[in-house]
């Protein structure tokens, strides 16, 4: 007899993690490429031995000095924080608590390649709007796409893969257009190396707007993808849906004391995050130079859209000994992190010598 499995899962995409070549710079996942800030390695190995919190024990389920952190950080009183087990996991949640078989959710596309995944999960439909030409979000056609079954919208900016940002005007102009009952998550996984001047204000939007949740993560600018901290600011009713969805315990004790240490290292980060924009902004030129179509991206990656020919380009780059993402379809193209800066001219030196 073979156990049954539910049908909805039968055409779900397996989701790619970015590969690792024994040898190779991997550029495929956007971390950071930057050592563990001894603060931050020195807080891990405490909390493992902790005499009253140590690995022995459950983490605090609500993770409350984490929140109360993030409070000062972002200015949002802690009522409309949640942490999650990685940003992703948020995105999951944000599902279960609105959708089920017969609801929709709404993203553009290409966006994050885990919202069609966690939305088929639930058995709901993804609704995917195409970006424009210039690779952006379309704000314009997603709110046309909103039909009485959407229950969720995902905004992601700067867009992973695409790198683009939505403008706070128009931003503000979609949120104005949709529906109460529909929440809207604008996911800003990359925030830190946004320096568009016209970006919109997620935390604010977050704080003002009942049905916007604005999520964000630890895996990207600070460093700790290894640990899945991340973190939504909401209204204390989405917070309350998301926390009953949630896996118990989900954020572990050593994330937790990562993450307060992370958040204290601010100044030291910083500078990381400059040093990312400056070389995202010259391997931009470089590729440019080469010929290459690159939108202009405000995250720590860029984006080529080869389109067809996109999977050889991966092929191309890996005999090169750098490991990029392909996105291998009609929409296809290939997203590559900005690493450190020799791992840059590595990957420069493939794009280079690519037959075009
Ligand atoms: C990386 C990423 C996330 C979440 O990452 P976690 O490691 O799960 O926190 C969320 N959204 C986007 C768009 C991302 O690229």
């Amino acid at each position: 007899m073979t156990v049954r499995i539910r049908s909805a899962l039968d055409t779900l995409p397996a989701y790619a993690p970015g590969r690792s070549v024994p040898g190779a710079i991997k550029l495929a996942s956007n971390e950071l490429a930057f050592p563990t800030l001894p603060a931050v390695a020195q807080a891990i190995a405490d909390a493992a031995v902790h005499e009253s919190s140590g690995i022995n024990r459950y983490p605090d389920n609500g993770a409350a000095r984490l929140v109360t952190a993030l409070a000062a950080l972002t200015g949002a009183p802690e009522s409309h924080i949640v942490t999650g087990c990685g940003s992703v996991a948020l995105c999951q949640q944000l599902v279960q608590a609105t959708a089920e078989a017969g609801d929709e959710v709404l993203f553009g596309w290409r966006s994050f390649e885990a919202y069609p995944i966690v939305t088929q999960i639930t058995g709901a439909t993804a609704v995917r709007v195409p970006v424009t030409a210039g690779h952006e979000l379309d704000l314009a056609a997603m709110a046309d796409a909103i039909t009485p079954a959407t229950r969720l919208i995902f905004i992601c900016t700067p867009n992973n893969p695409t790198g683009t940002t939505v403008r706070a005007a128009d931003l503000i102009a979609f949120l104005d257009r949709v529906p109460e009952h529909v929440l809207v998550t604008i996911d800003e996984a990359y925030t830190e190396f946004d320096d568009a001047d016209d970006s919109p204000d997620g935390l604010a939007e977050a704080t003002s707007r009942p049905n916007v949740v604005t999520l964000r993560t630890l895996s990207k600018a600070y460093g700790l993808a290894g640990l899945r901290v991340g973190y939504a600011v909401a209204d204390p009713a989405v917070v309350t849906a998301l926390r009953k969805v949630a896996i118990p315990f989900a954020l572990n004790s050593l994330a937790q004391a990562a993450a307060l240490a992370a958040l204290g290292a601010r100044a030291e980060l910083a500078p990381r995050w400059q040093q990312v924009v400056a070389e995202r902004t010259r391997v931009h030129a470089a590729l440019r130079e080469l010929g290459y179509e690159v939108p202009v991206s405000r995250a720590n990656f860029v984006w080529l859209p080869l389109r067809e020919r996109s999977a050889e380009f991966a092929a191309h780059s890996e005999q090169h000994k750098v490991i990029v993402r392909a996105f291998a379809d009609a929409s296809g193209g290939v997203r590559v992190s900005i690493g450190a800066p020799h791992e840059n001219d590595a990957f420069l030196a493939a794009a280079a010598a690519f037959p075009r």
